[in-house]
């Protein structure tokens, strides 16, 4: 090699020299984050200060130093006052794997461009098909997210149901899915890529617990029909996102069966209950559906990205991106499992299977279990602490590990309480005390807390409570 600059770049002694640095760096901050006493959870600065800080930093910092400062310039998902987002605080093992899959960089698109890999992800999702209920013919495939994930669902389940041949001659009749109005975002962005427009994103009420109300069903379906859609799919949120209020899968399942709609579970936060004995009851019904997403960023402690999308029938996960239904048997003798982007949205994608795999094989399928009902159980936990002061308000009680609240003090007008709340999340962030994020559901102003972080205790939520007295407290409205 002529280029000094290439040969440098590639050393392994290099690497060798700040790989160590790096692991050490990151053990002291997991240690830190982890303690008693960590720093905070996140050191706000607004985006045209943290812009100035790296444009500045390009020119004149020095290159050892970007993760480090990185660090200080980063919200710290293993800290317990993370309690915002429905990120998790990713087990220390998988950095380790991400790290080995980004140097391997086996690119998974075809077999032997990822031999391991692409057996690990066949086994993976097998056992994740079986955790659900499906039979031997179900198949699955990890992918880049939830949002991908539904999408691909989506474009799976057309292909199965419609029997127009949209992928040669385009999209000329009238489609539309059904969906409760509190699905998440990407479903009625799915649905619009796929040209549905917007009457072909059918919305259900929800009932008072944020549930899709499904005895809306029938009379919804019948007027859709009327209106010359045909309805190709239902959505059940398990659970949805601003809430954390799982669907009823069973009833959505009967009526899906009845009326020959695909059914998909947007499995992609509490999905992993499947694995919990005690909150597996939240997912009854997840076995009769056509298509599963479950994503591991979220409740399987794994780093972002890689997401599960499973299908009962494991035929319609080849069928998603082909010609014709058949080509299968065309192509080749047996199954063509193996080369992965026949069914995948993307072509080349990361080593995701690694991480469940290397997970599966260390601690078993019951890190799982301990995980997600550790954080079902403090879910439930922090509702009765707010219940119990009265100057809190519960928005519902919770499913899952998805509480929200507002501060409710005595003598506070109820037109002043959103503008109160909104302070008091502004101000927590900017604190870097805890980190929680907000909703607003009809027309109220919620806190929103995700319990992602197994060091969280109710010893942090009580302190949470007290910290949002003293910062409401001192807010005029
Ligand atoms: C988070 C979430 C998504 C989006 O998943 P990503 O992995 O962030 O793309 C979709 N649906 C539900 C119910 C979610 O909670």
């Amino acid at each position: 090699m002529k280029n000094d600059l290439l040969r440098t770049a590639y050393s392994s002694e290099e690497f060798r020299k700040r790989g160590h640095q790096l692991v050490d760096e990151l053990a002291a901050h997991l240690a830190q984050t982890i303690s008693d006493k960590p720093a905070k959870v996140i050191d706000w600065k607004s985006p045209m200060e943290e812009h100035e800080f790296w444009t500045d930093f390009l020119e004149n910092g020095k290159a050892d130093n970007v993760f480090s400062e990185t660090l200080k310039h980063s919200i710290h998902v293993h800290n317990p006052t993370y309690i915002g987002h429905q990120v998790t605080a990713p087990l220390p093992i998988t950095a380790v794997s991400s790290m080995f899959s980004a140097l391997l960089n086996n690119g998974m698109a075809v077999y032997e461009m990822g031999m391991a890999s692409t057996a690990m992800e066949r086994i993976v999702t097998d056992t994740l098909c079986e955790k659900i209920g499906f039979a031997e013919d179900s198949r699955g495939f990890l992918t880049s997210g939830g949002t991908l994930a539904n999408l691909t669902a989506l474009l799976a389940a057309r292909k199965a149901k419609v029997t127009d041949d949209i992928w040669t001659e385009g999209h000329s009749a009238s489609l539309g899915i059904i969906v409760s109005e509190e699905a998440h975002y990407c479903a009625d962005r799915a649905a619009r890529i796929m040209g549905l427009g917007e009457k072909g994103i059918i919305k259900i009420p929800a009932t008072n617990d944020f549930k899709m109300n499904t005895s809306f069903l029938e009379e919804t379906l019948e007027s859709a029909k009327s209106n010359g859609i045909t309805v190709f799919a239902i959505i059940g949120s398990a659970p949805s996102t601003a809430t954390g209020m799982y669907d009823d899968l069973e009833a959505i399942s009967s009526f899906s069966k009845k009326h020959n709609l695909w059914f998909h579970v947007d499995g992609a936060h509490g999905g992993a209950a499947i694995f919990s004995k005690k909150y597996k009851y939240t997912l009854k019904g997840i076995e009769n559906a056509d298509s599963v997403v479950i994503d591991g960023h979220k409740m399987l402690m794994m780093p972002a990205i890689t997401t599960a999308l499973l299908f009962k029938d494991g035929a319609n996960s080849y069928t998603t991106f082909s010609q014709k239904a058949d080509y299968l048997l065309g192509e080749s003798e047996g199954e063509d499992w193996y080369n992965l982007a026949k069914r995948t949205f993307e072509c080349t994608k990361t080593m995701m299977s690694l991480h469940w795999f290397t997970l599966l094989k260390t601690y078993g399928e019951d890190i799982f279990e301990e995980y997600v009902t550790s954080l079902y159980n403090l879910g439930r936990d922090f509702a009765e602490l707010i219940q119990k002061d009265t100057q809190f308000e519960l928005a519902l009680e919770p499913d899952s590990n998805i509480v929200c609240f507002r501060f409710k003090p005595h003598g506070i007008k109820n037109e002043h309480l959103n503008k109160l709340n909104i302070k008091i999340r502004q101000e927590l962030l900017e604190s870097g005390e805890f980190y929680v994020v907000q909703t607003t559901l009809r027309g109220v102003f919620y806190l929103r807390t995700t319990l992602m972080n197994p060091f969280t205790t109710i010893a942090h939520l009580t302190a949470l409570l007290k910290v949002i007295k003293r910062i409401g407290g001192n807010i005029a409205v």
